[in-house]
């Protein structure tokens, strides 16, 4: 019989945030920018994006997720693409992790 102690442990935990995401049921075009999208329609959307990230129930997994995994693109956890570099180059300078509310870090 195989000894399954050794085995990594299942993941799936590691995800569920997804399931409670406010986004889940909209369609991603709003938090990923299509490629000739400039100017004041891209903040537009980008707002709308935020607003509905700011009523999200899985924010702070949501951020973590892309801070550790250094997504470079789209709206996450309620913060855009700039706002995210901007926030990963203040952590490297200060040698400090971001710090969700329940005391979890990232990056
Ligand atoms: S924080 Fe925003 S992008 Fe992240 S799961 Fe929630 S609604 Fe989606």
């Amino acid at each position: 019989m195989t000894d399954v102690s050794r085995l990594p442990g299942a993941v799936q935990h590691r995800w569920d945030w997804q399931l409670h995401a406010a986004c889940r049921d909209i369609g991603s075009g709003l938090f990923f920018p299509p490629p000739d999208e400039r100017g004041d329609a891209r903040q537009e959307r980008e707002k709308q994006a935020k607003r509905v990230c700011r009523t999200c129930p899985v924010r702070n997994a949501c951020l973590r997720h892309s801070l550790r995994a250094r997504e470079k693109f789209g709206v996450w956890g309620g913060l855009g693409e700039q706002e995210r570099r901007a926030l990963l180059a203040s952590q490297q300078r200060s040698g400090r992790r971001w710090r969700t509310a329940r005391g979890g870090t990232a990056a």
